[in-house]
């Protein structure tokens, strides 16, 4: 069975305070009744369950959520610049009864928790996928500088592009290490491994919108290409530039993931 995850709102992602999410879950008796609006949620058009962040009380609770129970719906896929493969949709939820068992812990109030670790989680494989990304990105570049030839040399002969790959692939090597690090604590049990899982996502994320810009550009024009025309051929890298750019953006946005990080540095009392 597929599964979604659901914290954001219209109006609440970054700040997922219960004062920001107006997503509501109400007690009567045995059951729960669950009203309001997701957005953005990966899966939801294709998924048999989605856990759910709702406040309850001046709390917050997660509740699994089927989506085949009546009053949920979700909405047509939203049309994205790229990671067209990952569905994402708005999910709505009027008067859906839930049985205490939806209530994931079996507890209320615990929900910002569970959000918080999942999140964790989903960080250190954002930050692999920014690896990958990179990595692939670099790989192309590297055939294409090896080869391609301008004023009688091949573009690699450039120190130019020497320089720029070795800064690239020295922090490909640092971006791995860090994600293995936080993934390595995190199986070893640490429900949060910061900064490691913070530093592994924001870096890995802007590394690969990085060294995607510098493969398309490497490309010239063919980097700025889906398809040649002419001939067919793929445009290599542009796939990677548009993919790699919401990386940076969810599972908290890379600015959120500074701020955890300063937080360690500083003390929650100066950076709030
Ligand atoms: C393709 C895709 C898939 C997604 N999948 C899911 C999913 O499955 N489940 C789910 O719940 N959500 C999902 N999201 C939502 C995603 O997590 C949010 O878009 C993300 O957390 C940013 O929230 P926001 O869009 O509301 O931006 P906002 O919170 O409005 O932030 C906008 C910008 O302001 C910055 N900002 C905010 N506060 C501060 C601050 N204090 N200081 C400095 N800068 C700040 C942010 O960093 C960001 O750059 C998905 C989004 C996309 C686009």
């Amino acid at each position: 069975m597929v599964g979604a995850f659901a914290t954001t709102e219209p109006e609440a992602s970054s700040d997922l305070s219960p004062q920001a999410i107006r997503t509501v879950a109400v007690q009567h008796g045995d059951t729960w009744i669950l009203n309001g609006r997701k957005r953005w949620i990966s899966n939801s058009p294709v998924a048999g369950f989605i856990v759910t962040l709702a406040r309850t009380g001046d709390r917050l609770s997660m509740f699994i959520v089927d989506t085949t129970l009546p009053g949920v719906r979700v909405g047509e896929p939203d049309q994205k610049m790229g990671n067209r493969g990952q569905l994402t949709a708005d999910v709505w939820f009027d008067d859906v009864e839930l049985t205490q068992a939806s209530l994931l812990g079996g507890e209320p109030g615990h929900g910002l928790r569970h959000a918080l670790a999942t999140l964790t989680l989903g960080r250190i494989g954002i930050a692999a996928a920014g690896v990958g990304m990179a990595q692939a990105a670099f790989d192309h570049a590297v055939a294409h500088l090896s080869t391609r030839e301008a004023f009688g040399r091949k573009l690699a002969a450039n120190q130019h592009w020497q320089f720029l790959m070795a800064d690239r692939a020295t922090e490909i090597e640092n971006a791995r290490n860090l994600y293995l690090k936080a993934a390595l604590r995190r199986d070893a049990g640490e429900i949060f491994p910061e900064p490691e899982a913070s530093m592994a996502k924001f870096y890995g994320s802007r590394l690969a919108v990085d060294m995607a810009r510098d493969a398309v550009q490497a490309f010239g024009g063919l980097g700025f290409a889906r398809e040649l025309s002419a001939d067919g051929t793929p445009g290599p890298v542009e796939a990677i530039y548009r993919d790699s750019k919401i990386g940076e953006i969810y599972e908290g946005a890379n600015e959120i993931l500074k701020w955890v990080i300063a937080r360690g540095i500083f003390g929650k009392e100066i950076t709030g």
